[in-house]
């Protein structure tokens, strides 16, 4: 039966790269890169963005390339308030922002957050691995997975499923990743595009980092989601312990 649950798995493994920070001081040439904290890339414009609940300077937090590894394609980028601390819920627009740039220009940045709030900055590097779906959101995938994996063992089918996923090699606790899938803390969270209403495409989950002193309530995640039919369109979901 365990073979029969690998088997069902294989096609839903996705490659992502999971992101490693270490804290190094900020450095021009980096500002396009895939990084945490210090100073935000600016491309065209000095300004830097503004919480519209609170009016304060949002912090930068994490940006990176469509291909980290090769530091190419559209950047996307993250701001936060740590003052208003929003968690993803509906009425809770402007105190986070995520805005992209697609023509990238060398060692624009723009300092800084506000100072309460700075993140020290952090070099990233990228480990390519797989992920598998979090065992709460495979009721909708893998129906039949759970199904097997509560035959195996009724009291703990997760622990089967653990098993199961890291027998082949893949990934199934909260990291900092782009792409792959949300490993849920408090349970499954679906976005939905306010525009077309189709349900979000998961694009990457930024863990608490303690070499950037960031940490999301106690120990949490972020998870960042974007419509594919609307590219402008994010959301938000931060889940803590
Ligand atoms: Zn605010
Ligand atoms: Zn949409």
């Amino acid at each position: 039966m365990f073979e029969k649950i690998r088997e069902l798995l294989k096609p839903l493994i996705k490659p992502c790269f999971k992101v490693i920070a270490s804290a190094q001081s900020f450095s021009p040439a980096d500002a396009a890169k895939t990084r945490i904290g210090g100073p935000a890339y600016a491309g065209n414009s000095a300004a830097f963005p503004v919480c519209l609940a609170c009016s304060k300077k949002l912090t930068f937090v994490f940006q990176f390339r469509q291909m980290p590894d090769s530091n190419s394609g559209e950047l996307v980028q993250f701001f936060y308030c740590f003052d208003c601390s929003p968690c993803g819920g509906k009425k809770e627009d402007g105190q986070w922002l995520i805005r992209t740039f697609k023509d990238i220009i060398d060692c624009s940045f723009v300092d800084s957050s506000d100072p309460e709030h700075q993140i020290p900055p952090c070099k990233c590097s990228f480990e390519k691995i797989n992920m598998l779906p979090d065992f709460e959101s495979l009721e909708e995938m893998g129906h039949q997975v759970v199904k097997l994996c509560e035959k195996v063992n009724s009291d703990d089918p997760w622990d089967v499923y653990e098993e199961a996923c890291l027998s082949i090699n893949c990934c199934v606790e909260p990291v900092t990743s782009i792409g792959g899938y949300p490993i849920w803390i408090q349970g499954e969270a679906e976005k939905k595009c306010p525009k077309c209403s189709e349900k979000m495409n998961f694009v990457a989950q930024l863990d608490s980092v303690p070499e950037a002193d960031l940490m999301w309530g106690d120990a949490g995640c972020v998870y960042l989601f974007r419509c594919r039919n609307h590219p402008d369109q994010f959301s938000l979901e931060m889940q803590c312990f």
